[in-house]
């Protein structure tokens, strides 16, 4: 599904974030991305929105080469991938409800599908009874669930996480990750990064290990693939 081929990327500042990365990722696998702040997870993820070139190889979304789409290709692919961040990125002014319909209005749903899809994705969340508050009313956990809820209502192929528990306690940081095993046993792909051991003690699963740049360990339910 998703190909990283030979990728290096090396900032103007001369800085190397990746360093010659390859591997794939298939449907429906959840796979966590581990490492040091600085490891380059967070360039290796922009590099599938094209949000960063690389500087050398290539990324792959099934069989195109995304930094060779075009305009519209890329706002199609962007359509299949849902982003979730450390600090959430709701929108202060706007109840959850808003918030969610906002992102489907952005894909073009009608408010007839907005209003069917926006409670039935807040209670995969368990947060149907707060879906007229504002994200200021909402704990660290809760408003991480409603941006996973937005991210999964356009019904995207991947969900791209990029240390989502940064900013959680530790029940909180089980529950979000227990949510993204939900999602993906229903379906989704999940890629996930994180620099929290803890996450990759609960999570399972493949989990890659990037430092300075370079994956150092790919091991799939314990076995190594690196
Ligand atoms: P991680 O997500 O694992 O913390 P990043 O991908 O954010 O790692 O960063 C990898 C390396 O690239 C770090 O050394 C970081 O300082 C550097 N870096 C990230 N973004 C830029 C940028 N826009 N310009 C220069 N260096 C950058």
């Amino acid at each position: 599904m998703i190909y990283y081929d030979k990728v290096s990327k090396v900032y103007p500042d001369k800085t190397i974030a990746i360093d010659n990365v390859s591997f794939g990722i298939e449907p429906k696998e959840f796979v966590t991305i581990v490492g040091q702040s600085g490891a380059g997870k967070t360039t290796l993820m922009k590099m599938l929105i094209a949000e960063e070139w690389p500087s050398d190889g290539a990324v792959f979304f099934e069989s195109a080469n995304i930094h060779r789409l075009n305009r519209r290709q890329m706002n199609k692919l962007r359509r299949r991938i849902g982003m979730v961040f450390q600090d959430y990125r709701l929108i202060p002014n706007k109840t959850v409800y808003e918030n969610i319909a906002f992102a489907m209005e952005a894909t073009g749903k009608s408010s007839r599908e907005v209003s069917a899809d926006v409670p039935h994705v807040l209670e995969l969340v368990d947060l149907g009874h707060k879906i007229w508050n504002f994200p200021k009313e909402l704990s660290g956990g809760e408003k991480q669930r409603v941006a996973i809820a937005r991210a999964i209502v356009t019904q995207p192929d991947i969900i791209i996480a990029d240390e989502p528990t940064g900013n959680l306690d530790p029940t909180n940081t089980y529950e979000i990750i227990r949510i993204l095993q939900k999602i993906n046993e229903l379906g989704t792909t999940i890629m996930l990064a994180t620099h929290n051991k803890g996450v990759v003690d609960t999570v399972g699963g493949r989990i890659i290990t990037m430092d300075k740049g370079k994956v150092v360990k790919d091991s799939r339910e314990g076995k190594y693939i690196l």
